[in-house]
């Protein structure tokens, strides 16, 4: 009888549970979902900032084994998204498998046994044949250098830990940041803060997004005629391959959005200051574009400001800028993103010879198809380097990886094998092809959070969802070596 491999998923967020689900539908059984919070969700349960929504609409924004039709708008907040994963990590019985309250500090690959130590901060270990890492690439909290941060005589907290105690109404509040999260909840506060100020950095391509729940009737006709919930997926996945299609080519196709984009933007702006300020200075594309029919004429509200000279310093009062300006506030909102190339770490992994994931990547992360590294057998990433998409939905690449890794698994398990490594060829020139299709396209026309400081783009997949799914497939075994296991009575001494 085949060997039941003991495998251990790190982080319940949407991978998580994804590969937890995919596993059990194979006949999986040993698994171990180990999670640093409370509750699970990943991203959905650490951001419950106001406003917070998926910018991608539900019906795409969903597993396919799991679709909905009754799904109340298009893009779904935070708690419906939140309450979709744990039903259907409740309906396939994964949430079982989740472990709550277990920071992972390493893992260990073992030379000798063939397996990974998995150990927690709390000193709690777990030995295991496989490692599914899936903490994201959006997780660790990013504030900039700015001198005096911890003068600051207010409030201050991160958008990723929005403090829901804290009372925002009256106040003077300053945001720091306008990426996707500011943009989500500027529009919700501004109307209860006596002075909001927005430091903005660089401005943004916006695209509209209202969001209204759906009228009766267009819920009527999703729910109950067979095949519209089916072809507003994939009408949905089509639109977004298009935003793909105009980031690849930014001189043609990029042009026609951004030429929507600037069309959109000017309705919206009606204050020639504000337009000005605003006006993004890249190409379209290079940076996520924003969807939102709120954020811009917010900026135009009497008690908001955008400030767009560069912050130089925090003081107990508030935020000093370039030009000496003082803006004295009371709360400061560190809307300034994630530590985004440096995937899991801290987390300290170490694989085949003792080496560490962080040497191994000290040029920028690179894993062939996101997922797998030479050296390190049987440990696998999910929404890994090259993995995240400006035009589409993470959760179609989540099912993709999940059935990947799943088939490694399984090709393990045939062979009688103790684990499988990516040959370092195959790896070398995967790394090669992907960066090879960023040349030309919007993403490497500006500094964003998919770049690392020398400018390498090891955040986002540089083509299509459908090539993605293509190339993750069907597992070429071929492309790996598989590692017998060790003789019980002869543990193999030093490194292998
Ligand atoms: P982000 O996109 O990285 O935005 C961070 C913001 O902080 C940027 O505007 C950045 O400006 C600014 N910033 C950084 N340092 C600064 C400084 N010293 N002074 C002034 N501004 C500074 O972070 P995020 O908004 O949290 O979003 C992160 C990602 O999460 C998104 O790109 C998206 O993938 C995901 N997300 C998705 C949704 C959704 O609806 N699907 C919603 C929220 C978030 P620069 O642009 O100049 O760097």
């Amino acid at each position: 009888m085949a060997h039941e491999p003991s495998i251990v998923i790190i982080g319940a967020g949407f991978g998580g549970i994804a590969q937890a689900i995919e596993l059990r539908r194979h006949g999986f059984s040993d698994i171990t979902i180990l999670e640093k919070a409370g509750k699970l969700g990943g991203t959905w349960f650490y951001n419950t900032y106001p406003g917070a929504a998926c910018d991608v609409p539900s019906h795409l924004y969903s597993f396919s084994y799991a679709t909905r039709r009754d799904w109340p708008r298009l893009c779904s907040p935070q708690a419906e998204i939140l309450d979709y994963l744990s039903e259907v990590a409740r309906h396939h019985d994964v949430d079982r498998l989740v472990t709550h309250g277990v920071e992972v500090s390493s893992c260990a690959w073992e030379c000798a046994t063939r397996r990974w130590t998995v150990a927690a901060a709390d000193g709690r270990t777990w030995e295991c044949d496989a490692v599914v890492v899936g903490t994201g690439q959006l997780h660790r909290k990013r504030y900039p250098d700015i001198p005096g941060r911890h003068t600051f005589a207010g409030h201050q907290f991160h958008s990723a830990e929005w403090d829901h105690d804290y009372e925002l109404d009256g106040k003077r509040v300053a945001v720091v940041g306008t990426g996707a999260s500011a943009v989500q909840f500027v529009p919700d506060i501004a109307p209860r803060v006596s002075r909001l100020s927005v430091f903005q950095r660089t401005g943004n391509w916006f695209f509209p997004r209202k969001n209204r729940a759906y009228p009766a009737f267009i819920k009527a006709v999703i729910r109950f005629i067979p095949g519209v919930q089916a072809y507003r997926r994939w009408f949905i996945h089509q639109y977004a391959e298009s935003l793909t299609l105009m980031i690849r080519h930014p001189r043609t196709l990029g042009r026609v959005g951004q030429a929507q984009s600037s069309t959109f933007m000017r309705l919206q702006l009606k204050d020639p200051e504000i337009r000005r300020k605003a006006w993004p200075d890249y190409t379209f594309g290079c940076k996520r574009v924003l969807f939102s029919s709120s954020f811009l004429t917010t900026l135009q509200r009497e008690n908001v400001d955008l400030v767009t000279e560069a912050i130089t310093r925090v003081t107990p009062a508030g935020l000093i800028t370039v030009d000496s300006t003082e803006h004295e506030v009371d709360c400061i909102i560190w809307a300034t993103g994630f530590h985004t190339t440096e995937f899991m770490f801290p987390m300290e992994v170490t694989g085949a010879g003792r080496r560490s994931l962080r040497d191994t990547w000290k040029n920028g992360a690179h894993a062939h198809l996101g997922m797998t590294v030479p050296g390190f057998p049987s440990l696998f990433i999910l929404y890994g380097p090259n993995t995240n998409t400006s035009g589409g939905s993470i959760i179609f690449y989540l099912e993709n990886q999940a059935a990947y890794i799943r088939q490694a698994l399984q090709q393990v398990q045939k062979r009688g094998a103790a684990a499988i490594d990516v040959r370092s060829e195959v790896a070398a020139r995967s790394e090669q092809e992907t960066q090879a299709r960023f040349i030309g396209t919007a993403w490497t026309q500006c500094d964003s959070w998919y770049r690392t400081e020398q400018g390498r783009i090891v955040a986002n997949w540089p083509g299509y969802m459908r090539e993605y799914s293509d190339r993750t497939r069907i597992l070429n075994p071929d492309e790996f070596t598989f590692l017998p296991s060790p003789e019980p009575t002869t543990p193999t001494p030093g490194e292998c």
